[in-house]
This record gives C-alpha cells, structure tokens and sequence, in this order.
C-alpha cells in the first residue's frame, strides 16, 4: 500500500447528506425498537463536528429512513442534491443505514458520470447516541476522506464506503456481518485507504475519470429486474415465474463457485427461451469472493451455450443496478450485454483476454 502521510488537508466544505440509518437512531423506550431520529440529535451528540476545522453543512432527508426501505427514488434524490450542490463543495458525505448501502454506493456510482470529487458513504452498527458507538468515528475519519486533496485536488474522486477503517470502492463492496463493527468488505478490489493512526490511501487502486468534462448526473433507471438464486432443489416452477415476470428485462443469476449451474434441461431449456425474449442474464457467484468463469466447467458452459452471460468479479449489488442503469436508458438487450462486458466505472474486473 502506497504510504501518502503527507496527503494535504486544506479547508474544505463537505456536505453532509443524513437520509437515516442506525447511526442516528434512538431506541424507542415502549418497543425497544430503534428507530430514526432527526439530524438535530445526531448534532447534539456530535459536537466534534464543530472542532473539524472544514466548513460543513448538512442536508436532511425528511423523515430519515431505515435504508431497507432505500430505492430509485431516493437514489435520484441523492444525486439532485450532490448534483445541485456540486459547485459548492469539495467533497459529499452520506449517512446511511448499513442494510443497502452497497447498493445505494453502486447505484449512485453509474448515476454520476465524470464525478470528480469524493462521495463518501458511511454510517453505524451502534447509534451515535450509545456510548460504545462507531459512528462517531466512522463519521469523524469520512468527512477527513471527503475533505483530503493533494495539490489541490481530491484524494479520492469516486463513491466509496468508509466503514471501521477502510475505504472501499463503493460498486465493490457487500456487507458481510449484521453486528460486527468492521461490517463491510471488498472481496475483489483493494482497499482504497486504511485508517489507522494515519489515513493511509493506495493511490494507485482510486479511480480518476478519464473524462475532464462536467458532472453529468443521471436519473433513468429501470426496476425490471430480479434476482435468481440457486440452490440446490430449486424448482421449475420458481424459476418458470420469475423468467416469466411481465416486463422483466434483467436477471441476475447467483450461481455456485464460479459460475455453475445443473445441468437440468428443464433449467437450460427455460434459460435460453428468456435470453431469446431479449431478458438479459447475468452469471454472478454465490461466493463472496472470486469470478465467474463460465468455460472452467461443462455446468458453467451449458450457462454459457444457453446465452446467459458472465458477469464476472461483480458484486449482485453492482449488478443489479447496473441493468437498472443500462435498461433505464432504454439500451436494447445487445447494448446491455455489451456495457455488462466492460468496465464502466471500474465496478468489475474484465480478463485481459476479452479487452
Ligand atoms: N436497519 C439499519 C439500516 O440499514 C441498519 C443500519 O443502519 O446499520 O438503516
């Protein structure tokens, strides 16, 4: 890892984007549930906010939201706001419920062609009101990510999630634990930064947009999308079903290892019948790490010869909003397969073979 120590922090202005999550939960004393709470409580508790040194304003979903209940919707309204704010601030911070915050990371990563400065996501296992909190922390050392710049520009120019101490690529990563403090890891890329004493980054694994031109920021996207998991005993009517979805344009199938399915008639039979009614599917492992190589095995090659296509090291989360992406921009099937066969925002890793 590239030891940058001296990365300069000059003053910066962040906006910070509280849409909910444990971080500024509060438990309600009827039920013991916890529940979302407004920014207002997670300032009182965070009065090192103040002794920062950066210029920092914030901006409140209303009413903040358990990030299970996260969507398009307010995908889009995250990116109107980073968008109608990008002039004015150095750097974003998201706070965000845990749950589907790989997703939102993912989703907000295609919507935001030629970002060129940082948008962190992070939020908390513990609400920031308990004492054993990590969401001060995670907080503290985001904003600090979002604010870095050398020679004056951004350290870290993408979406990423910073969670307990590393900075993840955000269209890599999956939360992998419920309670663990350190919930949160990218199997298939390096870290971006490791925050210990020091933030440590790796600038040679941060993504820089090779295009110099404006923000373009996107809003289309199409929830005609599912997911398939295999398992073993999977039936014919499960998967008749969901192939047969009205409008159903992309699939992401969660296969075994790397890449491999039964080799079931019934099962190749009623793949090939979708992929020829245009639906785009996508081989994705089960496993949390690795890729897909659909040649390596007959079970995988049956996929292959049957017009399922591979999506490699993906993340399901990067993915699935990647053909919401692509579909909501009214691409047809064989554009689709061409942009999930190449590296858009350097969410997958494609074999040098296939450049
Ligand atoms: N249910 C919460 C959420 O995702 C969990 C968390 O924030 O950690 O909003």
């Amino acid at each position: 890892m590239t030891e940058n120590w001296h990365i300069q922090q000059e003053k910066a202005s962040i906006l910070l984007i509280y849409t909910g999550g444990t971080i500024g939960m509060i438990e309600n004393p009827e039920t013991g549930t916890l529940e979302s709470f407004n920014f207002q409580h997670l300032k009182d508790n965070m009065p090192e906010l103040k002794k920062l040194g950066y210029t920092v304003s914030s901006f409140q979903f209303d009413p903040p939201m358990d990030s299970s209940e996260m969507g398009p919707d307010c995908w889009k309204q995250l990116v109107e706001i980073i968008a109608g704010n990008y002039q004015q601030y150095d750097g974003f911070v998201i706070l965000h419920g845990t749950d589907t915050m790989a997703y939102t990371a993912s989703a907000l990563s295609f919507m935001l062609e030629n970002l060129s400065k940082p948008v962190i996501l992070t939020g908390s296992q513990l609400p920031i009101g308990m004492l054993r909190t990590d969401g001060k922390e995670n907080l503290i050392t985001a904003i600090e990510i979002a604010a870095a710049k050398e020679n004056g520009m951004p350290v870290t120019p993408e979406v990423c999630i910073f969670f307990e101490n590393d900075l993840l690529r955000g269209n890599r990563t999956r939360k992998i634990n419920a309670d663990n403090f350190n919930a949160f890891r990218s199997y298939n890329y390096p870290p971006l930064a490791h925050a210990g004493i020091y933030i440590k980054y790796d600038t040679t694994q941060i993504y820089h947009s090779a295009s110099r031109r404006p923000l373009k920021p996107h809003y289309l996207l199409d929830r005609n999308i599912a997911i398939l998991k295999l398992f073993p005993g999977l039936s014919s009517l499960v998967v008749e079903s969901i192939l047969n979805i009205p409008g159903l344009k992309g699939v992401v199938m969660e296969t075994f290892g790397s890449g491999n399915a039964p080799k079931d008639e019934w099962l190749l039979t009623m793949l090939r019948d979708a992929v020829d009614r245009g639906i785009v599917i996508v081989n994705i492992t089960q496993c949390v790490g690795g890729c897909v190589e659909m040649h390596r095995y007959e079970t995988g090659h049956k996929l292959q010869e049957a017009g399922v296509i591979s999506g490699y090291d993906s993340t399901t989360e990067s993915a699935v909003t990647k053909l919401m992406f692509l579909f909501g921009h009214g691409l047809t099937s064989k554009e689709v397969k061409e942009h999930m066969n190449c590296s858009l925002i350097g969410e997958v890793t494609i074999p040098d073979k296939l450049m």
